[in-house]
């Protein structure tokens, strides 16, 4: 692979991405017109582009972990975790990461979500006596507005100056407390299902306003597959 030029790697790419785009349409019974294709294929090149020295680097990989003989901390009740994370290799040394279509402003203002998320695998791969850097990050896959505006305006000379300053990777703090606080909230999700507890949050909850002024509605709710049966959501959006 790492052989073949620019122009081949990505006209490779044009090819998985049909692949997958056809998959994803047949799977899931939804499709997206010609100019979405077109940019969705862009934000892939683009992330071809930013990452390809890691990515041809062979640093790039995932990892299956989990880890058992867990016991959530107000009733007792014995659970696992499992899942799959990436993974980066430099040095010898492994670092895991999230990927995720969010910007990096959306990860920033969700921290909590990732440090959990990561503090979880962070925890399994100890268990599984993975030797890792103990560091982590998230890394956003999402366009910055000044890439897309040069892009749009043809402006070339701002396009490099703006994929130059494109920061995607948000690190995350690792540590034992923070992992500890992780395994602590999981294990009270498991005591909420083991109780049969599905109650949505109250309003006041989807009223919780984020760093960038949005409401907990408009950033978790709207992209929720039950909305439309919640009545949280019912009830505070009217819809
Ligand atoms: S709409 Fe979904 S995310 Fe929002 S409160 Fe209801 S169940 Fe939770």
């Amino acid at each position: 692979m790492n052989k073949m030029n620019d122009a081949e790697f990505e006209n490779k790419l044009r090819e998985f991405f049909e692949a997958n785009y056809e998959y994803l349409k047949e799977t899931s019974g939804h499709s997206i017109n010609q100019a979405m294709k077109e940019q969705a294929l862009e934000q892939v090149f683009l992330y071809w582009k930013k990452h390809k020295d890691m990515i041809l680097g062979g640093e790039i990989s995932s990892v299956k972990l989990s880890a058992g003989n867990l016991r959530t901390p107000n009733q007792n009740i014995p659970f696992a975790l499992e899942g799959e994370i990436n993974t980066s290799e430099k040095d010898g040394q492994i670092t895991l990461f999230d990927i995720t279509t969010k910007s990096r402003e959306q990860i920033e203002n969700d921290i909590d979500f990732y440090q959990d998320e990561l503090n979880l695998f962070a925890y399994e791969a100890e268990k599984m006596s993975l030797e890792t850097s103990g560091k982590a990050f998230a890394l956003s896959t999402s366009i910055p507005k000044d890439i897309r505006y040069a892009i749009k305006t043809g402006d070339t000379e701002s396009l490099q100056e703006a994929l130059q300053n494109w920061n995607p990777l948000v690190p995350i703090e690792c540590s034992k407390d923070a992992q500890e606080a992780a395994l602590s909230k999981i294990g009270e999700v498991v005591e909420k299902i083991h109780n049969c507890e599905f109650d949505p949050p109250p309003i006041s909850e989807l009223k919780k306003k984020y760093k960038d002024g949005k409401s907990f509605c408009s950033h978790v709710c709207e992209n929720c597959d039950i909305r439309k049966s919640c009545e949280s959501y019912i009830t505070y959006s009217g819809k």
